[in-house]
């Protein structure tokens, strides 16, 4: 089974990624936990290229190659490989990031996307999309309150930016009601593991 995690800076995905991961294997089952960009050495390399800055200015198109570069390497190193040794692979952002990301925000054209989409993942899809969902001035206030130093290239934007990637994860989830779950995220991060771990037992019976 493929799970990914999907939804705006300051969502909580990666909490959530990992609480997941742990009742599952609790539960006697074989994970892979994973993220994106990045999960493999190649598409790390390539993240470390998209996140620091270094290659500035680079446009979405140039972006977009890059994201699907680095997936192609996840899906075919780590991926598609766990799944067929029959482990659930939760990952960090996937596809449905670069549809809000390079797509709603960078318009780089659908048609370019599901080009690469078809040649990074192929029939690799997720099982379950949880779009975790928080309003635009929470997800930056908790992104802002990180303290992790620099904040990434990304996360500089303001209250209209994150406002917009919210609307685009909504309108993603609600053109694919049967992969994608949409998850308030406001509550405590023990209230939210509560309710995808029952979204997770209904939807995939885990
Ligand atoms: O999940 P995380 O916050 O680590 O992602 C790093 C950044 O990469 C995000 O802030 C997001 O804006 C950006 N990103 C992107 N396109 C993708 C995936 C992530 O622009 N396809």
């Amino acid at each position: 089974r493929f799970i990914t995690l999907e939804g705006g800076e300051g969502t909580g995905k990666s909490t959530q990624a990992r609480r997941l991961a742990a009742r599952l294997r609790a539960l006697g089952h074989d994970v892979v936990e994973t993220r994106e960009p990045g999960g493999s050495p190649g598409a790390e390399a390539v993240r470390h290229v998209l996140l620091s800055g270094a290659a500035e200015p680079l446009g979405p198109v140039a972006e977009a190659l890059l994201f699907a570069a680095a997936r192609a390497d996840h899906v075919d190193t780590l991926i598609r490989p766990a799944l067929a040794a029959g482990k659930i692979v939760i990952c960090d952002r996937f596809i449905d990031s670069t549809r809000v990301y390079q797509g709603a925000v960078g318009q780089v054209e659908s048609s370019l996307l599901d080009a690469l989409e078809e040649m990074a993942a192929g029939d690799t899809r997720p099982d379950l999309t949880l779009i975790l969902d928080v309003p635009p001035e929470t997800g930056l206030a908790r992104a802002a309150g990180r303290g992790m130093g620099d904040p990434d290239r990304f996360e500089k934007e303001g209250v209209a930016y994150h406002a917009s990637v919210r609307e685009a994860f909504l309108a993603r989830a609600a053109g694919a009601p049967g992969r994608c779950v949409v998850v308030d995220a406001t509550p405590d991060a023990d209230v939210v593991a509560a309710a995808i771990a029952g979204i997770v037992a209904s939807r995939l019976g885990l």
